[in-house]
């Protein structure tokens, strides 16, 4: 049966291409039945970064995805943390070494960057570990080692001949051993495993089927295959994934925006819109379906529908796609998600127990239903519906004109509008629609030069729920005064 493995390095934040490659290995596992597992590939030691270990855990706990084995949750084919598996590598190293595969290597780091330095002189030339240790004789070596001189394990990529890739997306590539790098490590001196050997030697020994992973590794698939040939162990089946890129056509980068998984959370997006959007960079399940809950994905999913070329990672889509999700969510859930940016911009104040007083959290239970129609993100709750926890400052005529509109003629519609209010003040969304067009007709001007310094008079934003609605939730007498207040 299906086994696959999200291998992510804890080396930084989830980056949404990781996201990406960790959700098609899960929907992929679950639309065929199988087992989906994380194996955190920490043999970089220098590199490790304990946070980056916990935001793998925060990231998929928020997302809502489950691995049905790995580190926190156990699972028979454990541990499933490389820096707790290094006498595993260590002996597959030696047995290669035993079997003639792969050979012990004495060359000093200075022998090493001499190397480089002259090849970098010789252009076209030679390039690469020259093999010099491949050849020694089982004499020198065991003196080099009685000497207790540090190696390490190089190994044999052979010298002629060509390996055959087959992906499941890219079809049957070639690669000539003489084109790949000769002799790549396998263990370093200190003992730790590449991430070649360990990869290869757990992906075997954890059982998995298929490697689904981002096509920058398709150059090291290759010295894969052979590896596990050398081994004499089956080849898993390749996956590999369309790159992720930005709308200029390069890799999707901090350039082009926020790229970490916990920047997109803190901004307010919500994980299932999230991960409905990034399943699409890169498959799709038809030419026109567009939504996709987690749970239809798990169904629906087939590696046999994602795209060889490059997948565009579009900011646009991905707030649509949060726009669309937020107001398909539930109100109490919205409220629970909001509150936080009403607190942190200080609109709302928690008591000293941390609960929020009552007649705020009814406010913003009763704007939520307009509210989650013109929020792309959570956090543009403070704009929406601010203007009823706090009042505001307006940046005198500046801020209610609008576009070649004159300040006078501005203060003379507001005018109307306050002597007119005890009238409009209860009408509805249709009375005020009507009440408006009278407006604009008889001052021979637009509705939108009659509306907007209105609504921004009184709420101090121009994306607020329709006014009757605002007038409402505030109430008159809070209107009537935020209004002469703009007047002046
Ligand atoms: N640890 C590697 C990474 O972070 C895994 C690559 C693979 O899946 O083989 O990308």
């Amino acid at each position: 049966s299906v086994r696959v493995r999200y291998a992510p390095s804890p080396t930084g934040l989830q980056h949404i291409g990781s996201l990406r490659t960790a959700l098609f290995n899960y929907f992929f596992a679950r639309s065929q039945g199988g087992t989906f597992i994380l194996r955190v590939e920490d043999t970089d030691q220098t590199r490790f970064d304990p946070r980056a270990l916990q935001d793998i855990y925060d990231t998929f706990d928020w997302i809502g995805i489950h691995w049905d084995e790995g580190p926190d949750v156990g699972g028979e084919y454990g541990p499933y943390i490389q820096s707790e598996r290094f006498d595993l590598y260590k002996e597959h190293a030696l047995r290669l070494v035993e079997e003639g595969k792969a050979y012990k290597c004495f060359c000093s780091a200075e022998r090493l960057e001499k190397l480089r330095e002259e090849q970098s002189k010789q252009k076209g030339g030679h390039q690469g570990y020259d093999r010099h240790c491949r050849n020694l004789s089982s004499t020198d070596v065991a003196s080099k080692e009685a000497a207790g001189e540090p190696y390490v394990i190089r190994f044999k990529i052979p010298l002629e001949g060509e390996t055959v890739i087959s992906d499941r997306v890219l079809g049957e590539t070639r690669r000539k051993h003489k084109d790949i790098n000769p002799d790549p490590v396998l263990l370093k001196t200190d003992g730790f495993p590449t991430y070649h050997l360990a990869n290869v030697v757990d992906d075997h020994h954890m059982g998995i089927t298929h490697i689904l992973r981002a096509q920058e590794w398709v150059s090291s698939a290759a010295l894969h295959v052979l590896l596990y040939k050398a081994f004499g162990w089956e080849v898993p089946e390749f996956v590999h994934l369309p790159m992720v890129m930005g709308k200029d056509g390069s890799k999707l980068s901090k350039r082009h925006g926020s790229t970490s998984v916990i920047d997109f959370r803190n901004q307010g997006y919500l994980p299932e819109a999230l991960v409905n959007y990034v399943t699409m960079v890169g498959w799709g399940y038809d030419e026109s379906t567009e939504f996709f809950s987690i749970q239809d994905l798990e169904r629906v999913f087939s590696d046999g529908k994602i795209n060889k070329a490059p997948g565009v990672f579009d900011y646009k889509k991905l707030q649509w796609y949060n726009s669309q999700y937020i107001a398909r969510t539930d109100e109490n859930r919205l409220v629970d998600l909001c509150l936080p940016y009403l607190v942190d911009e200080g609109f709302i104040t928690r008591d000293a127990r941390g609960d929020v007083p009552s007649d705020q959290l009814e406010l913003l239970q009763s704007v939520m239903p307009l509210a989650k129609e013109r929020m792309k993100l959570l956090s543009d709750i403070p704009s929406v519906a601010g203007f009823l926890f706090r009042d505001f400052t307006l940046n005198g005529a500046g801020d209610l004109v609008q576009k070649k509109q004159n300040p006078e003629d501005t203060k003379k519609i507001l005018e109307q509008i306050r002597d007119d209010f005890t009238t409009i003040a209860d009408l509805d969304e249709e009375g005020f629609h009507d009440y408006f067009q009278n407006l604009a007709e008889s001052l021979e001007t637009g509705m939108g030069k009659v509306m907007m310094p209105l609504r921004i008079a009184i709420t101090g934003s121009r994306a607020t729920p329709p006014m009757a609605d605002s007038i409402r939730l505030m109430g008159r007498e809070k209107a009537l005064s935020r209004l002469e207040t703009a007047i002046g």
